[in-house]
């Protein structure tokens, strides 16, 4: 599976894009300053309203504004600017701007669920896990940046179709040789392994709203998981086809007791009831400040904010839908594309 690893370090957009050219003079990083507002003139941007060092100062923009602060904090800051469902910004006292419904709509996130195994032979990175490992897994990757420590471990990955009447892949897999709890401790079990099943198109969506009106204030997220019937079907379907993949001939020689969900867990309603209790998160919220070229959509195809000028949102936020599968990348590469559209270069053909 394709990994922004880099000599055994995790890429971030600020490693591989920013740090390389800090040094330019036209640009100046402020890292500990937060954006409380998105200043509008007369429906144009003409600069942002920030915190830095405890005192709000204002930063004019002589072309434009670009709002990437992520598919929470943007719909959030758009809102606190006057950009926002009309209604919902009148009951917080703010000044409506341009009344745009779908700004914190449309939030869709990807969940997963993991079937753990115990393995019968002593060939899992399990032990790397235990404590008394972890001082040597550490040192080997602080001096060779090698070792169990220099990858994720998500090695393999299946795109699947869960269903015969699906129109497309729905479910990923990714298969990690290692039996480990979402907060990082072992199992008790000496040796496993484990995939996930992670719903590639929920059909579930959510919504960031504000609390009110203070820039401080942390927005009211709601990612309703699970809240449509089709989203539990489809994962209930990914558990029971990855049993079957992990009862294959191939796994005869490793395969011990399934750990998580565990065999008693049998049933359509057991399976729910998992579900409902160990869903995780992905982290991936995306869809609050949706592209479209319809009258509804919070962006036009340019990522240009609808009824504002000098205005516009480039990040997670405006995918309409979920890539199948992680989103990073798509997210790298809508910024790539809309830069360029910025600078006036060619699109790349494929
Ligand atoms: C723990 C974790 C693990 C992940 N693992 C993977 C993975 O393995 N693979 C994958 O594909 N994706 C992964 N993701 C998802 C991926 O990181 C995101 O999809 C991606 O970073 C989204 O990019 P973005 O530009 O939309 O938002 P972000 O990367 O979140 O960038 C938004 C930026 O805006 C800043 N900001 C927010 N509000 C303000 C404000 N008011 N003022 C100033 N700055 C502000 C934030 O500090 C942040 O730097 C992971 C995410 C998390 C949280």
């Amino acid at each position: 599976m394709d990994q922004t690893i880099h000599e055994g370090r995790r890429e971030s957009s600020a490693t591989a894009y920013l740090h390389p050219v800090r040094h330019r003079s036209n640009l100046t990083v402020h890292a500990t300053c937060p954006t409380r507002r998105v200043v509008m003139e007369s429906n144009r941007a003409t600069g942002i309203d920030c915190l830095l060092r405890g005192r709000e100062v204002r930063f004019h923009a002589d072309r434009e504004v670009i709002l990437c602060a992520g598919a929470i904090n943007s719909p959030k800051l758009l809102m606190l600017s006057g950009l926002g469902p009309a209604e919902h910004l009148r009951q917080r006292g703010i000044p409506v701007a341009a009344d745009l419904g779908q700004v914190g709509q449309n939030l869709q996130d990807h969940v997963d669920v993991a079937v753990m195994v115990s393995c019968t032979q002593p060939v899992s990175m399990t032990p790397a896990l235990r404590w008394q490992n972890k001082g040597l897994v550490g040192l080997r990757w602080l001096l060779t940046r090698s070792g169990a420590a220099s990858t994720n471990h998500f090695e393999a990955a299946g795109y699947v179709r869960s269903a015969p009447d699906s129109a497309r892949a729905d479910i990923q897999y990714v298969f990690i040789p290692v039996l480990v709890m979402p907060d990082g401790s072992p199992l008790p079990e000496p040796h496993g392994y484990q995939a996930t099943a992670m719903l590639m198109h929920p059909a579930s969506r959510g919504s960031v709203d504000l609390a009110g009106s203070d820039p401080e204030a942390a927005p009211v997220v709601r990612f309703n998981y699970l809240g449509d019937d089709r989203d539990v079907a489809t994962l209930i379907n990914g558990i029971t086809h990855l049993r079957e993949i992990f009862a294959q001939a191939a796994f005869d020689a490793y395969r011990g007791r399934e750990v998580v969900p565990g065999a008693a867990l049998a049933t359509d309603s057991d399976l729910e009831t998992f579900l409902r209790t160990n869903l995780r998160s992905t982290h991936h919220p995306c869809g609050t400040c949706r592209m479209g070229s319809d009258a509804d959509a919070v962006v036009d195809g340019q990522a240009r904010v609808q009824g504002a000028d000098a205005l516009r949102v480039i990040d997670a936020s405006i995918m309409p839908t979920l890539t199948s599968g992680n989103i990073n990348a798509p997210v790298i590469m809508l910024a790539e594309k809309l830069a360029d559209a910025i600078l006036g270069k060619e699109s790349l053909t494929a």
